[in-house]
């Protein structure tokens, strides 16, 4: 039975958009948006050993006027293109809102006011730090009762709490009516995102991701250097005994940055069996916030 303790969650942003990447690209889906991040990735887009300062600026510009929504933010072509969901210098664009609040407006974004074939992505920032704990009442909000598939968009560093983990095999289950279902896209950084790779591939923590749903890794690249660190991944993932699928999605929050390389990325991953994920959002939406 639903118990409503009115946890919190910090929420970056909360929309409805096109699922770009990955298991579920093409499906029209919530995406909430968690404020937080273990990771920086400053090196996306720069050369090797370089880390991007472009969201100095951007930093400098909402200190001295604000910018009043996620909607004028602008894009950046380097670094982590989700950097106001867990730089603490824009944390004021991203209210505490309880389940309760949070469940109201996804009904209010959902086009016919409850679920039907949507699915639900929770992202970040990295949405399996302490938010777990609030996640359960989320879920088991009674307007959520028609919701089959979620899907966590992870850098699969964080383990699962056991009381989580319990929660979502109990959700599963809950209703045989649905065939439910609970994805982990595991965006698992490369050196080319700038983090260190014992920060960044932890096999252990995604193989038990498998135990509660269906996880596939999904790694960025951009040159030769990015496949040849993603196969030592992968190979790190196997051993440790990951089934899952891999994906190659090409570099680029920005159009001209993804259309330099998605052809390439594509071909990388036919000539090595691997699967290919697009980023849908940036030729359909221009990967604009809120999209
Ligand atoms: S893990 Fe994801 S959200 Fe966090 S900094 Fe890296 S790209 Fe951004």
């Amino acid at each position: 039975m639903y118990n409503s303790n009115m946890s919190k969650l910090k929420i970056a942003e909360l929309f409805y958009s096109i699922q770009g990447e990955g298991r579920y690209m093409g499906v029209p889906s919530v995406f909430l948006r968690t404020f937080g991040c273990n990771f920086k990735c400053a090196g996306f887009g720069m050369l090797r050993g370089e880390l991007s300062t472009e969201v100095e600026t951007i930093a400098f510009a909402h200190n001295n006027t604000p910018y009043k929504d996620y909607k004028d933010l602008p894009l950046v072509s380097t670094g982590c293109d989700s950097y106001a969901s867990w730089d603490p210098r824009f944390k004021d664009l991203s209210p505490m809102l309880t389940t309760d609040a949070i469940v109201e407006r996804i009904m209010d974004i959902l086009p016919h006011y409850h679920w039907k074939d949507e699915h639900l992505v929770i992202t970040g920032g990295e949405p399996l730090l302490g938010w777990q704990r609030a996640y359960p009442e989320l879920l088991l909000h009674p307007k959520m009762s028609g919701l089959k598939e979620i899907t966590f968009e992870t850098n699969g560093t964080q383990k699962l709490t056991p009381e989580f983990k319990e929660s979502l095999i109990r959700w599963k289950i809950i209703n045989h009516q649905l065939d439910r279902e609970i994805t982990f896209s595991v965006s698992a950084k490369l050196p080319c995102s700038g983090e260190k790779w014992e920060d960044a591939i932890c096999p252990e923590i995604v193989c038990e991701y498998e135990q509660v749903g269906t996880a596939y890794l999904k790694f960025v690249i951009a040159t030769e250097q990015d496949f040849a660190d993603a196969e030592c991944a992968i190979a790190a993932y196997r051993r440790a005994g990951f089934k899952g699928h891999v994906y190659l999605m090409p570099v680029g929050g920005v159009e001209s940055v993804y259309a330099l390389n998605n052809k390439n990325v594509a071909l990388m991953a036919m000539k090595n069996g691997l699967r290919y994920s697009d980023r849908l959002q940036v030729p359909l939406f221009k990967n604009e916030w809120g999209t």
